[in-house]
């Protein structure tokens, strides 16, 4: 469900109504990719899943046809209240940020290169999807940008002009939305300048979405949802998490500090990553966490979690994947398996923690909703001590963060 903050409400609901219908004759705001029946709202910023994640994305959207003259863009928040906020206004005017000129036609002019993010994205030979399809591309095809507007982006493909879904491409080298809209709105929230765009030049993208989930949020969420789908069995949304013995750090403060660095290194070494929050300020259950990975076009998903115990001697880092005979996912298992193994043996041999190996669990309502190989990590125990110091620490966080990244590209090596 999409909610919507804007005039269109009744046309957008209709598209939406359309849409789950199988049909796609509503330009530019929804587009249904008939090969493989996966269903996704268009007209938002690339890379963003938050919209897709069924019920808490929003949009304030701007009028802004083409031919108005005006360049308008959606702004996808986190929660309804700063939705509110943002409705119908425009907040920035992004192409001032990214260099661009904004044209009479409605485009901002670029010359860019930019990166398909997902198999079989049509092109189009006019901008809405009321267009022929021209051909389709797959990820880790690169095609030259000229100009984006409200949702679409005008490529040249030889050499003809077409258009693309904006959301199904990628600055070459960048890790957040083509048109960097989603960046700007967070530092112009925060108060701060528009961010320097980086000069240093990207890792090619090597053709993989790896999907972070730092685990937990600031608040526990003890409402109840089925531990996998359609399971009658329920366990809370989100739980509290641990906390540091000694140093009193709350685990979902340290998970997104490591899930951030590991996010960096592996953008180092060509990887895309889907970050499932990027703010401790949310609220997704874990079922909803797996939903959204599973959205976001990423290979594998990888949990990051600490530990904790009430017998404060017991340290060292473990995983955790899905039984071969998992009702949900079992198929999952060989790969989460490996990908778990891989993660766990490269953070010790980083860190120099005890490897506890791997468990098997089908308990986990996270592991259980995931339809891609998932590992959920415990990088160490907060209730020990030590271990509670040494994760604390920047040094340490980088090393696990490091192993993580060594581990993922030990499971695609094989
Ligand atoms: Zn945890």
């Amino acid at each position: 469900m999409i909610k919507e903050f804007c005039g269109r409400r009744a046309g957008l609901l209709l598209c939406a109504c359309l849409a789950m219908a199988g049909l796609s004759g509503c330009a530019a705001y929804k587009e249904i990719d008939l090969t493989n029946g996966q269903e996704t709202v268009s007209g938002r910023e690339a890379g963003d899943i938050k919209r897709q994640n069924g019920g808490e994305a929003a949009q304030g959207e701007s009028a802004g046809a083409p031919g108005d003259g005006i360049v308008t863009h959606s702004v996808t928040l986190e929660d309804e209240r700063s939705a509110m906020a943002a409705d119908g206004e425009a907040v920035a005017d992004v192409s001032s940020l990214d260099s661009g000129i904004t044209m009479a036609n409605g485009f901002t002019e670029v010359d860019e290169t930019v990166v398909i993010t997902q198999d079989l994205v049509n092109v189009r030979a006019g901008c809405g999807t009321e267009y022929e399809v021209v051909t389709q591309l797959n990820r880790g095809d690169s095609v030259k940008r000229t100009g984006y507007s409200d949702g679409w982006s005008r490529i040249l493909y030889k050499d003809r002009t077409c258009y693309v879904l904006s959301e199904f491409v990628m600055k070459a080298g960048a890790s957040g939305p083509a048109d960097g809209w989603a960046e700007s709105v967070s530092a112009f929230e925060n108060g701060e300048a528009a961010p320097a765009r980086s000069i240093e030049a990207p890792a090619a993208f090597n053709g993989r979405i790896i999907a972070i989930d730092a685990g937990h949020q600031t608040k526990a969420n003890p409402e109840k949802e089925p531990i996998g789908p359609g399971s009658s069995t329920m366990k809370a949304k989100v739980e509290a998490g641990g906390e540091g013995v000694s140093t009193g750090i709350p685990e979902y403060k340290l998970t997104l500090a490591v899930a951030f660095k590991v996010k960096r290194i592996l953008e180092e070494r060509g990887y895309q990553v889907v970050m499932i929050r990027e703010s401790n300020d949310v609220n997704l259950s874990n079922a909803k966490r797996a939903e959204m990975a599973n959205r976001s076009g990423a290979s594998v998903l990888v949990r990051i979690h600490a530990n904790s115990l009430d017998n404060a001697t017991v340290h060292g880092t473990l995983s955790m994947c899905q039984t071969a005979n998992n009702p949900y996912n079992g198929d999952l298992h060989s790969q989460s398996y490996s990908l778990s193994k891989k993660v766990t043996d490269s953070i010790c041999a980083a860190t120099g923690f005890k490897n506890r190996g791997v468990q098997e669990t089908d308990t986990m309502s996270c592991i259980n909703w995931s339809e891609i190989p998932v590992t959920h990590v415990e990088m160490g125990f907060m209730s020990n001590p030590e271990e509670d110091q040494k994760m604390a620490q920047d040094e340490y966080q980088e090393l696990i963060a490091g192993g993580i990244a060594n581990g993922i590209d030990a499971y695609f090596a094989e």
